[in-house]
């Protein structure tokens, strides 16, 4: 099953010069959705994982399942003014302006396996912004999973030292 099949190209969104990768019909399809799924955990099945954590909220559609795959647990990153107890958080620049990311601060144990997890690697902004929560979080940083990849717009180094997996890479 080619996956690349069920991703949509929207040229000029949200702005002129933009090709927006549309995910909508792939999570629509039963059997591309779960394929998606078990690509994203693959190199993963054997890491110890012990919690999934993603930001809102495209992240979210993927991080559930793939706790459940990995049998570990689901903590979410969120917007400010979404989380009620106390927070790290870090402010961070991404492809459509700027924005900041907020954990609860008991959301990760010091030493827990975390495997990040978002829909798409793109300029990599919203992925280092997750990283940096939780190495606030003394959180041991498994790698991060996407399901795709825009190399040319320069994300993974910004992730780096951690592994960087992605199912469907756009050059
Ligand atoms: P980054 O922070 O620049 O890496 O952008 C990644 C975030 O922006 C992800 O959470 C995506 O949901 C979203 N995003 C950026 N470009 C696209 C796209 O072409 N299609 C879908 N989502 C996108």
């Amino acid at each position: 099953m080619d996956l690349r099949n069920y991703v949509r190209d929207i040229p000029d969104y949200p702005k002129p010069g933009i090709l927006f990768r549309d995910i909508t019909p792939l999570l629509a399809d039963s059997k591309a959705f779960a394929a998606s799924i078990e690509a994203m955990a693959e190199p993963f099945l054997n890491s110890g994982v012990d919690v999934i954590a993603s930001a809102e909220a495209r992240g979210f559609i993927f991080a559930g399942p793939l706790a459940v795959r990995l049998g570990a647990g689901f903590v979410p990153i969120r917007k400010p003014g979404k989380l009620p107890f106390d927070l790290h958080s870090f402010a961070y620049e991404l492809e459509y302006g700027s924005d900041e990311l907020q954990i609860h601060v008991d959301g990760i144990k010091p030493g827990q396996r975390v495997l990040l997890v978002d829909d798409l690697l793109a300029t990599g902004g919203t992925m280092e912004a997750c990283c940096r929560l939780l190495e606030q979080c003394d959180a041991a940083i498994v790698g991060c999973s996407f399901l795709i990849h825009l190399a040319p717009l320069g994300g993974e180094p910004r992730l780096n030292p951690y592994k960087v997996h992605s199912v469907l890479r756009y050059d």
